[in-house]
């Protein structure tokens, strides 16, 4: 029999905190494409490469924290979960829990979250509940709820999620045969770009590779409290996966950028959409805007001198395009795309295609 990819639990048992006892609640997250960008590399002269994430299960990243943070919660008894979401975390922690036969209730910002995310968590049967707050206040209830109730919280804050997610820096090690000179990542709560510092630190640690890469994190201009170096009140950006005013990893995430001799730096909306048309067309990934904030913060730092000529860069991108598909039908002066209509007639297709007949 083929064989197929067991999830990241079993595949890293020996590297997680886990034991026989261990219920491995898997949807077979992980093992996600590492692909080459020759576009990227064009672009930059570095040696782009990018670990898409929206091939997880549930199409982001959060499945791999989600698998140990729902594994972990059965293994304790629980009976259900709870979290705060800017739409991912929602989605996963709705199927996980389904998929455990344990309940999921989820808090969102009201009118703030991609359709697609909010269908997939009502289609796992989440108790979906709309906070008319931001995702701050959000988090803020879950935590109070997990403290003095019977539910078990899933979100970042939880370090079996970190764990879990630290398993793609391993993913990318096996594949380069080591650690990049740069790894590149969106920042909402920063806890991936932690997971990612931690993945590498224990790679390195174990003598798999020679060095740490330089983390850079991004946030978007008008949710940027890491850069700013304080809480954003009103977190505003059209990448609605890292709209986060006050990241729950906050410290995590500046100790790994010190280490790694790392960078934060913010982009405009404007550029997370030029950057996620660049994605698509000319390299074929299809992602959310919060994700092609890496693609962004790539070009702006290439543009700035700082990713040298033929170093190794790793970007991830971390949710499908698929949640929240509607930028991709908006040009790049903001008006709406709409194809074409033609006729059922084969010359005036041809003619509209620009095909010119050939001759015999
Ligand atoms: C959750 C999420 C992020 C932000 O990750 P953090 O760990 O909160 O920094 C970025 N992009 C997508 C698509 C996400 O779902």
């Amino acid at each position: 029999m083929a064989h197929q990819w067991r999830g990241v639990l079993r595949e890293y048992a020996d590297r997680l905190n886990i034991s026989d006892a261990t219920p491995i609640v898997t949807l077979g997250e992980g093992g996600t494409p590492l692909i080459p960008a020759p576009a990227l590399s064009a672009r930059t002269g570095a040696r782009v490469w990018v670990k898409f994430e929206g091939m997880n299960p549930t199409g982001s990243f959060k499945d791999r924290g989600m698998t140990m943070a729902v594994s972990k919660a059965v293994e304790a008894g629980a009976k259900a979960v709870i979290c705060a979401s800017t739409g991912n975390t929602s989605a996963s922690a709705a199927a996980y829990a389904t998929h455990a036969g344990i309940t999921s209730a989820v808090l969102v910002p009201e009118g703030k979250i991609a359709m697609g995310k909010l269908a997939q968590a009502i289609a796992h049967d989440a108790q979906l509940l709309q906070v008319r707050g931001n995702f701050d206040d959000c988090l803020d209830i879950a935590r109070e709820l997990a403290a003095n109730y019977p539910v078990h919280l899933v979100n970042s804050v939880n370090n079996d999620r970190i764990e879990g997610q630290k398993t793609a820096a391993f993913e990318v090690v096996e594949v380069l045969e080591d650690a990049p000179d740069f790894h590149i990542v969106p920042v909402g709560n920063a806890g991936n770009y932690s997971a990612y510092f931690r993945g590498y630190s224990e790679e390195l640690a174990r003598g798999i590779s020679t060095k740490l890469p330089r983390m850079f994190g991004f946030q978007a201009a008008g949710s940027a409290p890491i850069v700013l170096g304080h809480v954003v009140k009103h977190p505003d950006t059209i990448a609605s996966a890292i709209r986060i005013g006050n990241p729950a990893s906050w410290e995590l995430a500046i100790a790994a950028r010190e280490t790694s001799d790392g960078y934060f730096g913010a982009i405009s909306d404007d550029m997370i959409l030029e950057a996620h048309r660049i994605l698509s067309a000319e390299v074929g990934i299809f992602v959310e805007p919060a994700s092609a904030i890496s693609v962004a913060g790539l070009l702006e730092r290439s543009a700035a001198g700082e990713i040298p000529a033929g170093a190794t860069v790793v970007l991830t991108v971390t949710g499908h395009g698929l949640k929240d598909p509607q930028w991709a039908l908006r040009a790049a002066d903001g008006s709406d795309v709409t194809p074409t209509s033609v006729a059922v007639d084969t010359d005036e297709i041809a003619d509209v295609l620009g095909l010119v007949k050939a001759t015999a």
